[in-house]
């Protein structure tokens, strides 16, 4: 239901962690964070409130300056820990945040069985971060084709973003249906269902397009569509008030 995302110089948990607050508003019934150190592409997550997923954190090493979060509004599985976002895909090359409904994930799903793949969720979600990861593996090519491949073969209605474990400058992220906004700052960028959780950081900001694949690697943003084509981004001046 709320997507927050991070890459550049700051901390990322505790900005990931109050962009969500931002985000509360919105409704929802578990909450997580993903976080690359450099090392490693670590998942924590839980059911019930962001200040739950917070007590979780609390005592834990998480420096890293890459990392996305998610309040989740459950659609296919129960609210619970396993449900929550992020999700890993299969061999963990990857984790995934996702608002919105994969209408066709059930087939995608039985696909991915016959190819031994086994999922820990329910979630349509757990399902589209599978297949990603596994026309990535196959087609050879970049994390951000894989996603545009996946996606041309989705139906339903999406913002997602995705994270690559073996690249801790990367977040891919796109939508159809669902809000994502784009924060550009200075070597920074941010990715959030609405402006609330960026502007504090800046006022800079492209409201992504329907169709639009948006990728943030090595300090460099591009935005293509689904096909391909290269879009300009249109930056402009976010307007709103920062609620006390
Ligand atoms: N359909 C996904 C799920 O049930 C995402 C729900 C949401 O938008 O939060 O996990």
């Amino acid at each position: 239901c709320g997507i927050v995302a991070y890459v550049g110089h700051r901390e990322a948990c505790p900005l990931v962690i109050k962009g969500l607050k931002r985000l509360e508003y919105r409704g929802y019934d578990s909450a997580g964070v993903a976080l690359n150190n450099g090392e490693e592409l670590v998942v924590y997550k839980k059911k019930g409130k962001v200040s739950a997923l917070e007590q979780e954190l609390a005592n834990k090493p998480l420096q890293a300056t890459i990392g996305m979060g998610h309040t989740r509004w459950a659609t296919h599985g129960e609210p619970n820990d396993v449900n929550a976002h992020p999700h890993y895909s299969f061999h963990r090359k990857l984790a995934i945040i996702h608002n919105g409904i994969i209408e066709n994930y059930a087939a995608i799903k039985e696909t991915l069985l016959r190819k031994g793949h086994t999922f820990a969720s329910q979630t349509d979600t757990e399902v589209l971060g599978q297949f990603i990861e596994d026309i990535w593996e196959n087609a050879g090519g970049t994390l951000e084709e894989a996603v545009r491949a996946a996606l041309q073969e989705v139906a339903g209605a999406y913002a997602i973003v995705v994270m690559n474990a073996a690249d801790p400058t990367q977040l891919v992220a796109a939508r159809k249906g669902s809000p994502l906004v784009i924060g550009v700052g200075e070597g920074e960028y941010f990715f959030a269902s609405d402006a609330s959780p960026i502007i504090e950081y800046t006022k800079d900001v492209i409201y992504l397009n329907d169709y639009e694949v948006a990728n943030v690697q090595n300090g460099k943003l591009s935005i293509v569509t689904l096909d391909n084509t290269k879009t300009i981004p249109y930056i402009q001046k976010v307007e709103m008030e920062l609620a006390a």
